[in-house]
């Protein structure tokens, strides 16, 4: 990609309204524009990273036996209705009505839909599990839209739903997506934490969410410094301010807790019968008996985890892109492209770069050098390299890594091996 061809709307000023680090980052590197209140345009170099974050989420769910579907944004009320959750599930909820009166809501999640599919067959045990997902914009009226896509009205969400034909089959489909989650997080790169939770709005006895650390997190997390215990503090019994919490012994009686603000990225959840004794959605047994299924859903904040990455990922200059989302891995910056030889020296290192399968932009652009390492720096790509009339001399370039500021000067072998590596 050049450059010169790209919408990419930086800006030099913080936005008035932003708070969080991510969000002027966001704006600034013009990945995103907002419409309304925590409603969003995803401009071309933050879709390309929402996209990279969806295709990992999707190959690790596809690896774990998932399989991807599509299910309508707009939901009838009747199905909600019968969830009960038409009025419990609160404001969030959008509700509207068709040219004809009928009610319909715009779904904020899938549990009565995904019902609604698997009662319309005749499914045997034999069948299961069975395991289905989609990536999908969902919308929750919110009540205090803020931090820019990190909590905002439409998302883009990945929410998988498994059927079992008892509780351990779904123990087994819940711990399955757990590591499908864990493959996903490692992959992506993110310092993160799996802690106990508060199934809240969806529901079920069992659920796990999993953190980004950052300190701008809006959650408390408990992590014992010596065993496996770690829960949001929502789910603990206390007596005093949680931050207080720090340095108290841990409920499983093994070590200290230590607390750490985290950023939810994924909810899992035993889901149980609940919705299935309350749609009707079964499935025959061996004996031919008709039994309410074994649910679990799975959700994953596909756009959250991009403003997420940021938060971990950052210095006061812009952002630092972890490589796996990266919009690039490596920006070409060239000097002078009035000049036709270097613009060709530009061009022929931009080829064999991508030639190698690595993300390469040219900065071709005709404007001020400094201008060129200012947008650099805040769209944190993770290696440049720095191309002027005196930078080629012996076949070596200048080689700039984003998130140490080491400068190397190479030739195009040893480049091509570290981004071989990263790889
Ligand atoms: P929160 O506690 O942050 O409001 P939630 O518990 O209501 O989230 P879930 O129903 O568990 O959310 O949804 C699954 C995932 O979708 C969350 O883990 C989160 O990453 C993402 N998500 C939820 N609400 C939003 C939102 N308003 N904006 C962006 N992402 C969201
Ligand atoms: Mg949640």
């Amino acid at each position: 990609m050049y450059f010169s061809k790209l919408f990419v709307p930086t800006t030099r000023q913080d936005p008035s309204e932003a708070e969080l680090a991510s969000h002027k980052l966001m704006i600034r590197s013009g990945m995103i524009k907002k419409t309304a209140a925590g409603i969003y345009n995803w401009l071309p170099i933050g879709l390309n990273v929402l996209k990279k974050v969806e295709n990992i989420v999707r190959n690790n769910l596809n690896n774990y036996g998932a399989q991807e579907i599509l299910m309508p944004m707009v939901q009838p009320a009747e199905l909600w209705k019968e969830s009960e959750r038409y009025e419990q599930y609160g404001k969030e909820l959008l509700k509207f009505q068709d040219r004809s009166q009928r009610d319909f809501v715009l779904g904020p999640t899938h549990e009565e839909i995904m019902c609604e599919i698997f009662r319309s067959y005749p499914i045997s045990y034999k069948d299961l599990p069975i395991n289905m997902y989609q990536i999908q914009t969902k919308f929750r009226d919110e009540i205090r839209p803020r931090f820019g896509v990190m909590r905002s009205r439409e998302f883009l969400m990945k929410d998988a739903y498994s059927f079992d034909i008892n509780e351990k089959g779904m123990e087994n489909s819940y711990l399955n997506m757990k590591n499908a989650y864990i493959s996903t997080f490692d992959e992506i790169g993110l310092d993160y934490r799996i802690v106990k939770a508060d199934a809240g709005n969806i529901g079920g006895d069992v659920s796990e969410e999993f953190h980004i650390i950052a300190d701008s997190g809006e959650d408390l997390l408990a992590i014992s410094d010596s065993s496996e215990f770690a829960a949001n503090v929502e789910v603990l019994e206390y007596n005093k301010d949680p931050s207080e919490l720090d340095g108290s012994d841990s409920p499983d009686g093994n070590g200290k807790l230590q607390i750490k603000r985290g950023i939810e990225v994924g909810h899992i959840f035993q889901l149980g019968q609940k919705y299935s004794e309350k749609m009707s959605a079964t499935i025959k047994d061996s004996t031919g008996t008709d039994i309410n299924v074994f649910m679990g859903c799975y959700g994953i904040g596909v756009s959250r985890i991009v403003a997420a990455a940021i938060e971990q990922n950052h210095d006061e200059k812009g952002i630092i892109w972890p490589y796996s989302i990266a919009p690039f891995h490596v920006n070409v910056i060239c000097l002078d492209p009035s000049k036709e030889e270097v613009i060709k020296e530009c061009q022929s290192v931009y080829q064999i770069l991508r030639d190698a399968g690595h993300d390469v932009i040219l900065d071709d652009r005709d404007i001020r050098a400094g201008n060129k390492f200012t947008d650099n720096e805040i769209l944190g790509i993770p290696y440049s390299i720095i191309l002027g009339p005196r930078n080629y001399a012996n076949n070596k370039y200048e080689f700039l890594s984003r998130a140490t500021g080491e400068k190397q000067e190479l030739n195009i072998d040893e480049i091509k091996q570290i981004l071989e590596e990263k790889k």
